[in-house]
């Protein structure tokens, strides 16, 4: 049975690649009919966010990519938390030490940042406890093994470190890399077990993964130069029995390289706001939700952020995806986020979804703006008019604030080179004819506005942009009588006199 899983670190908000990562983990799991799992990997205590761990399930529930397996949702591989499995982990750290694949190491802070400065040479400027300097710190190598006893008798605190080999290749198969190799030169002796007695993410994950029976891991490319220390962790614990097939996931780039924080507000913003501050920035981001994204367009924009099935098609829904996705036709390269085009998927799916899918999001936001909307019906005419026009939800008050609020200023501009006395005294006079139409519907009101110009000896072309600023404020919106029909006689002859000079 295909098992995969997405094992986060609640260390903060997730961004564009978390979330691609989670979708391909789950578009291959549904695919095959088996299980994703979501495993919160907080080994890590000084990076904890409280608060972390809630915002990946809502992020989540909002992208309705609901795992099968997790801390709220337990099945038969619990605890799904790696802080609540802590005391697993170290028989397999002492079982490597009896291997004689990790040792114990004593060194102290102190010794360790001696290390790092004393090693450092131009070339060298960073030095990693490795084969080359192993044997100058104070380990199970190089100590007697009645140090050692009498170190881990005196409750010494240690950790248990990796041994990497000296001279070997490591290599696997990645399912989209094809056949990856390292060599062990390069590794360092990584850290397993902490000081605390807690696992690093190394140890952990290797474990977790063999018993909760993941058969396939994808992950970020950030991940790739840990690999070579999983798969030897994979050898020395299970004999690679069952290891799961890896795929490495291309990087998300910016239009400028990797995307990163430093791309400003534009690309590194979460997928939604966090109601903390953000570890990083110190501030409060607003994320993709509440710039107005769709999760239907979130969720199909990020499947083609690395992927594409062969043909030019370009939306599809969860469902498609499920049905057309393949792990092996991911990009090795890394995928460009471009904002505009984020923006087009939206714009796409806010054409095509019913209005129920998103109407509360934009009343929400109108009332938040002041307005009270009491007419629902009134509402969903009038997004429907308007939604063509809309890229992000956000933009509904942009383009249809007008129809609760009479505009503040007038793009007089527009109007002036061709203003004068007679379309003035038109206007003035058409307030009484509107005053005494029979029926308030766009086709009386437009019927009325032609008759009266003919009247006047004004073309009516020339009086319908006039028209529009003074009810819309600028050239845009819907059909002009709609708005008229739709905000009322009263409020369109108040605005139509508050606009005369
Ligand atoms: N805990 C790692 C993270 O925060 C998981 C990496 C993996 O999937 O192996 O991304």
């Amino acid at each position: 049975r295909v098992r995969v899983r997405f094992a986060p670190s609640p260390t903060g908000g997730l961004h564009l690649g978390g979330v691609r990562t989670v979708l391909y983990n789950y578009l291959f799991a549904k695919q095959h009919g088996g299980d994703f799992v979501l495993r919160i990997e907080d080994t890590d205590q000084n990076r904890y966010v409280p608060g972390a761990e809630d915002y990946i399930f809502d992020t989540l529930s909002w992208a309705g990519l609901e795992p099968d397996e997790s801390t709220r949702k337990p099945g038969a591989f619990g605890p799904y938390r790696q802080s609540e499995r802590k005391e697993l982990y170290r028989q397999y750290a002492e079982q490597l030490v009896q291997k004689g694949v990790a040792y114990y190491a004593f060194d102290t802070t102190e010794e360790l940042e001696k290390m790092r400065h004393n090693f450092k040479t131009e070339s060298n400027p960073t030095p990693q406890y490795d084969q080359s300097i192993r044997t100058k710190m104070r380990n199970s190598l190089t100590l007697s093994a009645e140090e050692v006893d009498s170190l881990l008798q005196n409750n010494t605190p240690h950790v248990i470190r990796i041994k990497m080999p000296v001279g070997e290749t490591v290599s696997f198969n990645d399912m989209i890399r094809g056949e990856v190799s390292f060599e062990t030169a390069i590794v360092d002796d990584k850290v397993l077990l902490k000081a605390d007695g807690m696992p690093t993410y190394h140890l952990a994950v290797v474990v977790d993964d063999r018993l909760m029976e993941i058969t396939h891991a994808f992950r970020g490319e950030e991940w790739l130069p840990s690999a070579p220390v999983h798969i030897l962790l994979w050898q020395h614990l299970f004999g690679l029995e069952n290891m799961p097939q890896w795929a490495h996931l291309p990087l998300i780039l910016g239009p400028s390289g990797k995307l990163s924080k430093r791309d400003g507000a534009k690309y590194g913003f979460p997928v939604f706001s966090m109601n903390w501050a953000d570890p990083k920035s110190g501030e409060l981001t607003e994320g993709f939700k509440e710039k107005g994204f769709l999760p239907q367009a979130f969720v199909n924009l990020l499947a083609m952020l690395g992927w594409n099935d062969g043909t030019e098609q370009e939306l599809f829904t969860l469902e498609e995806l499920i049905q057309r996705f393949t792990i092996e036709k991911v990009h090795k390269g890394g995928a460009k986020f471009d904002y505009e085009k984020a923006k087009w998927f939206n714009h796409e799916w806010i054409k095509r979804l019913p209005l129920s899918t998103y109407k509360q999001q934009v009343k929400d936001l109108f009332e938040s703006k002041g307005p009270i909307i009491d007419n629902d019906q009134q509402f969903e005419r009038i997004l429907e008019l308007v939604k063509d026009r809309c890229h992000l939800l956000t933009d509904f008050w942009e383009q249809a604030s007008f129809f609760y609020q009479a505009p503040t200023a007038l793009d007089a501009a527009s109007v002036k080179p061709k203003w004068n006395a007679d379309k003035a005294k038109f206007f003035q006079d058409f307030q009484q004819e509107l005053q005494s139409l029979p029926e308030w519907t766009s086709a009386f009101i437009e019927n009325a506005f032609k008759q009266f110009a003919a009247t006047a000896g004004i073309k009516p072309g020339e009086l319908q942009l006039p028209m529009r600023i003074m009810l819309v404020g600028g050239k845009f919106g819907p059909p002009v009588f709609d708005i008229a029909e739709i905000i009322g006689k009263e409020e369109t002859i108040q605005r139509i006199q508050t606009a005369l000079p």
